[in-house]
């Protein structure tokens, strides 16, 4: 090659370079003049055959050419990729766009409820435990007092898994699980799932409790008047009223239920409420001293109270909820909104 032919390249290179529309179509150029068998590439191996006066001219040529050429084609490609990212752009994609943000979960109304009732209780010195949902019919039943024949045991439906092995009915056991741990003093709450042959519209085969057990040498009735006052208070305002009502239960002696004043009428009467102005929301009494027998305490020198509650029921009232069944839909529109 003269120095002239090399000379007439360059302008050819950089109108192919401009020519070129794509990256695929760039790369031949660059294959073309400088891949390893490209023509500058020649020319500068033929260096050594050419007369010595004409080479160190044409050497620095060919050099210069080979430059010019590789940052000729790097800019083309950017150029391309700019184009590229400005038509996208023009197609819709605005990058100044703030990015998606997470869908974040949050609690069921269930379990904020529970953890609610756990911390009033908490704050008034009570423990929280936890026990199994497949119990043994000694703890479900004998152990509280409810013996095989005993008309309680009509009370509830059960899901028997074997002769002796029931899904727990309530969530009473725990009540004896503990005692039989530990000596008095005992202030307890137990939340979890508990298990009954009811499906209705204000009954799920699967529903929670929270038990309470506080057992000392010197309980009266009014101290458990004043706990359950205080938890009422405390979860529905302080200006809801609340009632005693003589009640039966087998593990406790005397046993009450407790109405507060209705939170959707505030007394007046409606539907929830059934025009009596009161909602029932839970059972309570003094624990019946042959349970105490059953875990040897001394019933002599021990007395306590124990209570239990449906966290449904406290829910449906806190937030206003008709339908039990809405809580075990899964639907995240209702979800949602808690
Ligand atoms: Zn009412």
């Amino acid at each position: 090659m003269t120095f002239e032919e090399l000379q007439r390249l360059e302008p050819e290179a950089l109108a192919e370079i401009n020519a070129a529309g794509s990256a695929p179509a760039l790369d031949q150029i660059r294959v073309k003049y400088l891949g390893r068998k490209g023509i500058i590439t020649q020319a500068l191996r033929s260096l050594g055959g050419l007369p010595v006066e004409v080479r160190p001219q044409f050497g620095q040529e060919a050099n210069r050419l080979k430059k010019l050429l590789e940052q000729q084609l790097a800019s083309a490609h950017d150029c391309l990729k700019k184009a590229a990212l400005e038509a996208e752009t023009a197609a819709g994609l605005d990058l100044t766009l703030p990015g998606r943000q997470l869908d974040r979960g949050r609690l069921h109304p269930i379990t904020q409820i529970t953890r609610e009732i756990c911390d009033i209780f908490t704050r008034m010195g009570f423990q929280v435990v936890e026990g199994p949902e497949v119990e043994t019919d000694y703890y479900n039943f004998e152990a509280l007092n409810i013996p095989r024949d005993h008309p309680a045991r009509d009370m509830q439906d059960t899901f028997y898994i074997s002769d002796s092995i029931v899904l727990r009915t309530h969530t009473s056991p725990m009540q004896v699980r503990v005692m039989e741990q530990q000596q008095p003093p005992v202030r307890i709450v137990a939340p979890g799932k508990t298990f009954r042959r009811d499906s209705d519209l204000t009954h799920t085969p699967m529903f929670h409790q929270v038990e309470g057990l506080l057992v000392d040498t010197d309980v009266s009735f009014a101290d458990l008047k004043g706990v359950l006052t205080t938890f009422v208070h405390e979860m529905f305002g302080p200006e809801v009223g609340l009632r005693f009502r003589p009640s039966f239960f087998p593990f406790t002696e005397p046993s009450a239920e407790v109405d507060i004043r209705c939170v959707i009428c505030q007394g007046a009467g409606c539907r929830v409420c059934k025009q009596t102005g009161w909602l029932e929301i839970l059972g309570a009494g003094m624990v019946d001293p042959e349970v105490f027998r059953f875990v040897n305490y001394d019933p002599e020198v021990y007395v306590g109270f124990a209570f239990g509650m449906g966290i449904e029921r406290i829910a449906m009232l806190k937030f206003g909820i008709d339908d039990l069944r809405l809580f075990f839909d899964n639907d995240l529109r209702f979800l949602k909104q808690f």
